[in-house]
This record gives C-alpha cells, sequence and structure tokens, in this order.
C-alpha cells in the first residue's frame, strides 16, 4: 500500500513558519476527544457540541473565517496559507466546523451588505453565536430554483412569508436562515425573487426533520405560515434576489467542498484499509485515487491563487465541484469496499446505541455531495454551455 503517493502540495521554506505555529496551536487545542469527533465526521458538519468547541477555539486565535478579509475579522491570508491551514487541520482530524455562515452567508453580507446588516450579522457569525441555515429549495424548485413560490408581501415596515423549504440542513440547528421568496413576476423566471435575513425564532416557524439515508437528521422541511420578516433584514434590491444568490453559491461552491474534506475521507480509507488489510488489488486502486486527489489538490490551489473560485467564473466553481464532490464518492467507496463484511457490521455509537459501521456511514453519507449545491449534472449543463459559447 502507498498512501505517500497522496501527499499535499509540499510547503516551501516561507510557509514553515506559518505551518510551526498552526501545529503548535493544533497541539495545543485539539484535545483528544475533538480530534475523535473529527474523525468520525461523516457529513457536512462535526457532530454539533464538537463542531461548536472547536468552532470556538478557531474564534479565539482569530482563525475561524481564514478568507474573510482582516477588516471583518477574518484572517486576510494568502490562498496559499488558506490551504495549508486546511490541510494541516485534516491530516490532524480537526472538527468540521457548523459553517454556512462563515462559508456563505458572512462573504455575501461583506461585499453586499448595508452597513447596518455588517454590524450586526458579522461578529455573531465570526464567535459562533449565530448558526445560519440556508432557505433555497421548495417541494417544486431544486435544479430549476427560480421556480421557487415562497411568497413574501410588504406590510407596514416588514414581509409576511408564507411558503415551504425543504433539505434545509441545520435548520433545527441555526437561529437564523437566508432565504430567497417570490416579491413579485417578470418576464423570467429569476425576476421578483428577494433575499431575506430570517430569525428562526419568529412566530410563525415549524421546522420538521427529515432523515437521511445515513440514519442522520442533518436537514429538514420549514414551513413559514404569516412570518414577518424586517425590509431591514433584505439584502439587495426587492426582486434582485436571484443576483444575491448567485453570488452567495459561489461563495458556498469554493468554500464548501476543498481538498480538506477529500483528505479527511482519505484518512478514514488509511484507518480501514489498515485495520481490514483487504487484499493487493486494491493498492493500485487506492494509488490510483490517491494520484487523483493529489491532483485535486494542486487543481484547486491553482484555481484558488488564480482568483477564479472568488469571482464570477461559474465553470470554475462548477469544476471545482463536480470534480470534489466525485472524488469524495470514490474515496468512500474504497473504504466501504477496504472493509469487506466488516461494512456490514454494526458498531457501538454514542450512549451505548449500536449504530453502522463508520465506512458505510461516510459511504451513504457521501451520496449526497453530487446533490446540494447543485447536482452534477447541472453544473456540466453550467460548463458545457460555457464551452459551447
Ligand atoms: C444533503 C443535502 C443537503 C442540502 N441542503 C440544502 C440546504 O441547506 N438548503 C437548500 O436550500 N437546499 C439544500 N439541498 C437541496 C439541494 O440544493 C437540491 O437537492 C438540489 O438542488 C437538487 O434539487 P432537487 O432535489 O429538487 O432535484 P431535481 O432538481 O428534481 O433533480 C432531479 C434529478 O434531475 C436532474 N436534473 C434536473 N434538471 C436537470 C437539467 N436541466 N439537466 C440535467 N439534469 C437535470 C438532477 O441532476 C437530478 O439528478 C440539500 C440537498 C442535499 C442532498
Amino acid at each position: 500500500m502507498s498512501p505517500a503517493i497522496a501527499r499535499p502540495v509540499a510547503p516551501d521554506d516561507s510557509d514553515e513558519r506559518f505551518l510551526a505555529e498552526v501545529r503548535a496551536f493544533l497541539a495545543k487545542e485539539l484535545t483528544e476527544d475533538l480530534r475523535e469527533a473529527g474523525r468520525q465526521t461523516t457529513g457536512v458538519h462535526t457532530e454539533i457540541a464538537a463542531a461548536r468547541a472547536w468552532h470556538t477555539r478557531l474564534y479565539r486565535r482569530g482563525w475561524v473565517a481564514p478568507g474573510w478579509p482582516r477588516a471583518h475579522g477574518g484572517c486576510g491570508w494568502s490562498v496559499r496559507r488558506r490551504f495549508l491551514f486546511e490541510q494541516e487541520c485534516a491530516r490532524n482530524d480537526a472538527p468540521i466546523i457548523f459553517g454556512t455562515g462563515i462559508r456563505s452567508i458572512g462573504p455575501l453580507i461583506i461585499v453586499a451588505g448595508t452597513p447596518e446588516q455588517k454590524s450586526r450579522f458579522l461578529e455573531p457569525i465570526l464567535s459562533g453565536e449565530d448558526l445560519w441555515c440556508q432557505g433555497f429549495s421548495e417541494p417544486g424548485a431544486g435544479s430549476d430554483l427560480a421556480g421557487l413560490s415562497t411568497r413574501a408581501e410588504v406590510n407596514g415596515d416588514s414581509y409576511v412569508v408564507t411558503g415551504r423549504k425543504i433539505w434545509t440542513t441545520g435548520a433545527h440547528l441555526a437561529n437564523r436562515m437566508f432565504a430567497l421568496v417570490r416579491t413579485g413576476r417578470g418576464e423570467k423566471q429569476q425576476e421578483g425573487i428577494t433575499f431575506l435575513l430570517i430569525d428562526m425564532a419568529s412566530a410563525g416557524i415549524s421546522v420538521r426533520p427529515v432523515i437521511t439515508i445515513d440514519g442522520e437528521h442533518e436537514f429538514n422541511e420549514v414551513v413559514f405560515e404569516g412570518v414577518r420578516v424586517p425590509i431591514a433584514n433584505r439584502v439587495g434590491a426587492e426582486n434582485q434576489g436571484w443576483t444575491m444568490a448567485k453570488q452567495l453559491m459561489r461563495f458556498a461552491r469554493s468554500n464548501n467542498t476543498t481538498s480538506g474534506s477529500l483528505r479527511r475521507a482519505w484518512r478514514l480509507l488509511e484507518r480501514e484499509v489498515a485495520r481490514c488489510q483487504p487484499g493487493p488489488d486494491f493498492a493500485l486502486r487506492m494509488a490510483e485515487t490517491g494520484i487523483a486527489l493529489t491532483a485535486m489538490e494542486a487543481l484547486e490551489l491553482r484555481l484558488l491563487a488564480a482568483g477564479r473560485l472568488d469571482g464570477e467564473d461559474d465553470t470554475a466553481s462548477s469544476l471545482m465541484k463536480t470534480s470534489a464532490t466525485e472524488l469524495h464518492q470514490k474515496i468512500a467507496e474504497l473504504a466501504f469496499e477496504a472493509c469487506g463484511p466488516l461494512a456490514q457490521g454494526l458498531e457501538c455509537g454514542p450512549n451505548g446505541t449500536m449504530q453502522p459501521s463508520l465506512a458505510t456511514r461516510k459511504y451513504f453519507a457521501t451520496r449526497a455531495a453530487t446533490i446540494y449545491s447543485g447536482t452534477s449534472e447541472i453544473h456540466r449543463n453550467i460548463m458545457a454551455r460555457q464551452l459551447s459559447r
């Protein structure tokens, strides 16, 4: 077996001091229980208590928002440092924070929020006091998101929102939601959509769990019955929410599926191989996948360095999203296969309950990766449109 093939991009001399600082921080703050929670992560974030604890430690160190500008409490790091930091966290099994605020709505508020929205919402995102969920998809509007029908009507100084959202990750954990609502009709479906920031404690909101194929409760259905949302909580102009959503999705795609999450999956694969000792043929397939992972890391670094994941380049973020999520599934499939019959067994979970093996849960959890943040088919459409121009 040659996991050495899947080595991340080598740091140069000037990065070594930075890495030494990161390693010292991880050695001090990343306790064994947090590492274990990180190792047990199968979905988009670690179990919430550990995710929050890790968020707090990163925040205290000033490292919770590597991609944010310094003026707004971010690290102001170069893309290379962001990459190295993420890789080092992955290599040490750090938990994955519940990061919708840090990864998507925070960056949007920074570029498009009012001064009041910036001063009200950014700091609680950094500190972890506010957790955000994304209310875009509806029962009749997924890939065809512009077909959404949750409506909002102005009444005094508020919008009154009525409708239904679905697949809302973490709606049961979050105290805030950013949502797309219909405020008008235009020639195109994309017109007449408005972007709102909603307090989840508002009267008229109910959250119902949806259990996924891996047995986890990660997402929900959210129902709005006459929910009042202050007009001051609108991001961008009325009926211009689609532009806001497109910008936010670019942030989310480029930040959601980084090679750090792939590196974590790779570590799970290595552990399962060490434990289950699959046959010699497996080594070759693992080596091939390891090469694909190293290539993925190089691609991510190049696109980041060229600024192609933060700007208006839909092709680059679609390329990154499809490549990363499909590789993530491949690594999870290998881990599942490496376990052979052991993958089918039950293991002792929290509070003595029995649960499927980690490799099995990871396998099922990664099925969703090519669906959320736009399916692979939709991203291939985006790339094909660009290429045919
Ligand atoms: C784990 C998970 C978490 C999620 N979290 C959130 C969240 O927090 N907030 C939120 O708003 N949404 C969330 N979603 C929803 C997600 O964005 C949608 O599932 C996704 O956009 C697809 O929409 P859909 O499920 O309605 O499928 P559909 O749009 O009905 O698609 C069904 C199938 O048809 C294909 N298809 C559709 N249109 C085309 C086309 N034009 N060309 C080719 N193929 C096409 C799709 O690729 C797919 O295979 C989450 C989804 C998952 C799985």
